[in-house]
């Protein structure tokens, strides 16, 4: 079933109509995983933050379907009530909000738009702490601030953890292998894999086939200069390897 879909998306920085993302295509459908790659400074990011509504992007061209729904006409909070989940390439500190209350509050957000009770503090908890095993973390995890004086590992973690709370449809992780030890990343990508259904899929941003080799994708992409130039499989991420991105290239 067709979960998202991406027709000739264009995207200037909002500030400087600079042009960013020239026409870009993509289809994924429910239970598939893409992998997008691509030279810093093709767009990937901006290509994952225009999904998720960052207001630093003006969409010029093109259009996003998202569950049948046009996903340029939803307000950020919008698409993340819809299951659109995003981690950042740098999260974000939230001082003085322990990380257990900032998860109640994002997924019973979530459940008020299901239509679900929300869960109190103590329902809350047994929900939740079965979940810090998927990420291999403990239980004081949840009363330290979100993101306060966490390593770049726990960073990562927390947002899986986010991810296996909020229980995503679409997610999109931007780099969840930058800074991670080859442990830290078997832990992460473990996660990610334990999340997959049949039902959400995940589209994630890498420079490395490493991740890949964790987290197998159903397609690869190829971004250059604000377009996906190539869609293929894990073979695109090896040619890639051994001989750079000229391989692949269309300039
Ligand atoms: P990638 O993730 O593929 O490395 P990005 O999407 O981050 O690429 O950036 C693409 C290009 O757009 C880069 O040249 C980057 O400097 C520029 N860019 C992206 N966002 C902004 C912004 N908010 N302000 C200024 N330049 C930006
Ligand atoms: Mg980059
Ligand atoms: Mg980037």
């Amino acid at each position: 079933k067709l979960l998202l879909e991406v027709k000739d998306l264009s995207a200037v920085i909002a500030e400087s109509k600079q042009p960013i993302l020239k026409g870009v295509n993509l289809t994924v459908h429910e239970g598939e995983v893409h992998a997008v790659m691509g030279k810093n400074g093709s767009g990937k990011s901006t290509f994952a933050k225009v999904l998720v509504g960052h207001p630093d992007y003006e969409i010029t061209g093109g259009s996003i379907t998202y569950k049948g729904q046009d996903l340029l006409e939803m307000e950020p909070e919008e698409r993340a009530l819809a299951g659109l989940f995003m981690s950042f390439q740098s999260p974000v500190e939230i001082p003085g909000v322990s990380n257990i209350d900032f998860l109640n509050m994002a997924y019973n957000a979530r459940r008020r738009k299901l239509g679900l009770p929300e869960l109190g503090p103590i329902e809350f908890y047994g929900y939740v702490a079965p979940k810090l095993e998927i990420v291999n973390m403990k239980i004081d995890f949840l009363n330290r601030n979100v993101n306060e004086g966490f390593s770049g590992g726990e960073r990562k973690r927390n947002e899986i953890l986010q991810l296996a709370v909020l229980g995503a449809e679409l997610s999109i992780l931007d780099e969840i292998d930058s800074g991670l030890d080859v442990d830290a990343l078997r832990d992460v990508a473990k996660a990610v894999n334990g999340l997959l259904t049949p039902n959400n899929s995940v589209l994630m941003i890498t420079h490395y086939l490493r991740l890949l080799e964790f987290i197998k994708p159903t397609y690869i992409h190829i971004m250059e200069n604000g377009r996906i130039v190539k869609t293929g499989d894990i073979s695109i991420a090896e040619i890639l390897e051994r001989e750079g991105y000229k391989a692949i290239s269309n300039t």
